[in-house]
């Protein structure tokens, strides 16, 4: 089988140097395995993910000598196939409308520790898991609720415990499985309520919907992977490998952010910097493609 590749960004903002990463890693993995390289618009955030942000992430693409097939595909045009699915799980009764706000689930968590001197579960992201038994008064179906995975009647109906296959470097041993954990997550959000999917949902779907063999990007998403694989168990999807590769640091040692104008892309490129300098600056080296073979 052709390996599949994807690099999947969210327009929501501009591409910097990590995205760069990731979107090179992919590229020359699939140019390496004699694959194909997709190129995925997240673009399920219709009020943020504006035309001009699209176009400035294929100019910034095409800028760092990349090329992917087309058409490429813009998950705004796919909330029919995410309807579907989110209609499937309701079905199974595996979802729940909650029109709890932040603040809402902010204040009965703060509440209930108070009580019990207890410290309330908290997700890989460190927000707190949605307390649902706490506010079960927010349950109504209305076009402003959200719509949430019942972790645990979904975690019922698996007949084994998931994993997945990691190629990543925090995988040490490349023979054995990492163990999915979605109870960590709580009941994550699969629609928003402004429109009809969540990021967890989306890219489920999409990368199985486009048939990726190899999914490929940054560490900081290592933790979803446990929701990606539960989804994929409860709508019958088929499991890709995965590599969560090296995350770029600042000199702070940080994490790079989107905000930091510095390193972003086009304005790289209006310093006079050219693409050859970002991608030595990258340092992809034989060790960052070296299970891609
Ligand atoms: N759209 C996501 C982001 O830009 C990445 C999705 C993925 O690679 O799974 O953070």
């Amino acid at each position: 089988m052709q390996p599949v590749f994807r690099f999947a960004p969210s327009p929501n903002g501009s591409l910097h140097l990590g995205h760069a990463l990731s979107a090179l890693i992919n590229f020359k993995a699939a140019n390496k395995m004699g694959g194909r390289f997709l190129l995925r618009m997240e673009d399920i955030d219709l009020l943020r993910c504006t035309e001009e942000k699209k176009q400035a992430i294929l100019d910034d693409l095409t800028w760092l000598g990349l090329t992917w097939e087309e058409p490429m595909l813009y998950q705004s045009n796919r909330f029919g196939a995410y309807k579907r699915a989110l209609e499937t799980l309701k079905q199974q009764g595996l979802l729940y409308p909650s029109t709890a706000s932040r603040k809402d689930i902010q204040i009965a968590v703060k509440d209930w520790q108070a009580q019990t001197g207890e410290i309330w579960p908290r997700d890989p992201d460190d927000a707190p898991h949605f307390p649902r038994a706490l506010l079960k008064a927010h349950e109504v179906e209305s076009h402003d609720a959200a719509w949430r995975l019942d972790m645990s009647a979904a975690l019922a109906q698996l007949a084994s415990p998931l994993s997945w296959q990691e190629t990543g470097p925090q995988n040490t041993d490349r023979q054995s499985a990492i163990l999915a954990n979605p109870e960590h997550w709580g009941d994550v959000v699969l629609a928003r309520k402004d429109y009809p999917t969540s990021y967890h949902l989306a890219v489920t779907l999409d990368d199985a919907y486009q048939g990726i063999t190899h999914v490929v990007r940054g560490q900081d998403l290592f933790y979803s992977t446990s929701v990606h694989r539960i989804l994929q168990a409860l709508l019958g999807l088929p499991q890709p490998i995965y590599h969560h590769h090296r995350l770029l640091t600042g000199p702070d040692g940080q994490k790079l952010a989107k905000s930091k104008q510095d390193i972003g892309l086009s304005h790289l490129r209006a310093q006079g910097i050219t693409s050859e300098q970002v991608q030595q600056s990258l340092k992809i080296t034989e060790q960052d493609l070296s299970t891609f073979c």
